[in-house]
């Protein structure tokens, strides 16, 4: 606790030396979507790797998030939302919901200040984080208000029409565009991100890929590097070559978080039988253009791409109709009507989003509101919206994710009477992968015993506020098991003044 009141005081009067330069936070000015943040002094910008770090404090106070710290891990906890930042000092990584940051650096304790990168830490919050060198400003711009759309479940499947919009390249777009609109209309969606182009211009990065996972959207693989360049498409490839495109850019999707990558799309559609066993070793599913494995061929009627359900369909081997500019709207939302009338399966391809008529594979978010505005507007009964990974659980009777494991735990496991504490719960199934929020589990907290009380419980976290002294054990289960369940136990010391 001494710990705690050290860094809380000594952050409110933080100024920093580098080197034998003192500036009181180096003329530095944090912008918040626009307005000037905090006037107290908070960081220092490590001019090695040209990094602003500031003290926890300022962090979650810009960011609009709340702090909580572990004194004997050395660990600062923000919560914000549905979002938990865990920050250990010294050493260790940074981890976004139980998941390590790839980039973020451990908090560092600056004369006595525990002090994190604001760039790593702004992007797990969903910010966008942008360096002025000339104005010597830090521009932060806050994330859409909107927190996530909602999968159907499986009680909702009756084998009605079903569609699927599948994004493939990870363009900007679908994040500037088509991930409002998917909001907006709360219609889940795929994503199918190449690995090896996050993070450059014209794609989504990484950080958007966490967010547009997060809000509930399935992120596939589209292979580490696209081969369909230069004559050499993805069939041309070696054993060796096609089995390192499709594990490097699950492993990668894994590591940065995406909990269940489940689905590949393969790169320009140019598939071999010779492929299905390579892919289908780390995947659910692999979805197509037209369902020919050999062969692209011009878009036609879409008439070969509604799927019947089980026994034909072959999930190795998905097609999917691809919308093309020049067609419009209407011209799609025939397709759909087709796959509601005879309960079919319409798996959509997208590409770009923009204005460009000369593009083939960019079509006009305008006519993508009218298609999405027209989807939503169907009775459930008659057309399921679901991501491909649902699909194909559906179609095989697989149900929702089964939450078999809860791992909960507290930020800290001694409080004094009073103090509010964080809770953190994620589900896992039987093969220790971990059940999305979204779908499969539903956290319930409850205070099992001792003097406490449980606030803003929203999917895997809790706030825990003390009572009196004692011990207090709270429990997380899933509201659809609740056989399905987690303890933590905390201590509770009494405050004598
Ligand atoms: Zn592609």
């Amino acid at each position: 606790m001494k710990w705690i009141k050290a860094i809380a005081t000594i952050g409110l009067l933080l100024v920093i030396l580098l080197g034998a330069k003192t500036v009181e936070n180096q003329g530095i000015t944090v912008l918040v979507d626009g307005v000037e943040a905090g006037g107290q002094p908070f960081g220092i910008v490590d001019v090695s790797d040209r990094q602003l770090y500031v003290t926890v404090d300022f962090a979650a106070e810009v960011l609009g998030g709340e702090v909580f710290w572990n004194s004997d891990h050395k660990t600062a906890y923000i919560k914000k939302g549905r979002t938990c930042l865990m920050l250990p000092v010294g050493e260790g990584k940074p981890q976004v919901n139980g998941q390590e940051l790839e980039r973020g650096e451990p908090a560092r304790d600056i004369r006595g200040a525990a002090c994190v990168q604001l760039k790593s830490v702004s992007e797990a919050l969903g910010y966008t984080f942008a360096w002025r060198e000339d104005d010597r400003e830090v521009a932060l711009s806050s994330p859409p208000a909107q927190s996530g759309i909602t999968r159907p479940r499986y009680a909702d499947f009756h084998r009605q029409g079903m569609v699927s919009i599948s994004y493939d390249d990870g363009c900007s777009s679908h994040y500037n565009l088509a991930y409002p609109l998917h909001l907006k209309y709360n219609l889940p969606a795929s994503f199918n991100i190449v690995t090896g182009w996050t993070d450059t211009p014209g794609r989504v990065t990484r950080a958007q890929v966490l967010e547009l996972s997060r809000a509930g959207f399935e992120i596939a693989s589209h292979s580490d590097t696209h081969p369909n360049r230069k004559g050499r498409f993805f069939k041309d490839l070696t054993p060796e070559e096609a089995n390192t495109e499709v594990l490097t850019s699950k492993n990668k999707l894994v590591s940065w978080g995406v909990p269940r990558v489940e689905g590949f799309v393969v790169p320009g559609s140019v598939y071999g039988d010779w492929l299905v066993p390579i892919v289908s070793q780390h995947y659910q599913y692999t979805r197509c253009l037209q369902g020919r494995k050999d062969a692209t061929r011009p878009v036609e009627s879409g008439r070969s791409c509604l799927l019947e359900y089980t026994p034909n369909l072959d999930r190795k081997n998905l097609p999917s109709f691809c919308v093309v500019n020049g067609q419009s709207a209407e011209d799609v939302i025939k397709l759909i009507d087709q796959a509601a009338a005879e309960k079919k399966w319409l798996i959509l391809m997208m590409h770009k989003l923009g204005n460009d008529k000369t593009d083939y594979y960019t079509w006009d978010p305008s006519q993508m509101e009218k298609l999405l505005r027209y989807i939503a507007s169907k009775p459930r009964s008659e057309l399921l919206v679901v991501p491909l990974q649902d699909g194909v659980r559906f179609d095989m009777g697989l149900g929702d994710y089964r939450c078999q494991n809860i791992t909960a735990f507290a930020s800290t496991s001694q409080a004094a009477a009073g103090d509010k504490v964080l809770l953190m719960a994620r589900g896992y199934d039987s093969s220790g992968v971990e059940v999305p929020m979204a779908s499969g589990f539903n956290p319930r907290w409850t205070v099992v015993s001792g003097d406490a009380e449980l606030v803003d419980c929203q999917d895997g976290t809790a706030l825990l506020t003390a009572g009196g002294k004692g011990l207090v054990m709270v429990r997380c289960s899933d509201a659809s098991d609740p056989e399905k369940y987690s303890d933590v136990l905390l201590t509770i010391k009494g405050r004598f003044w």
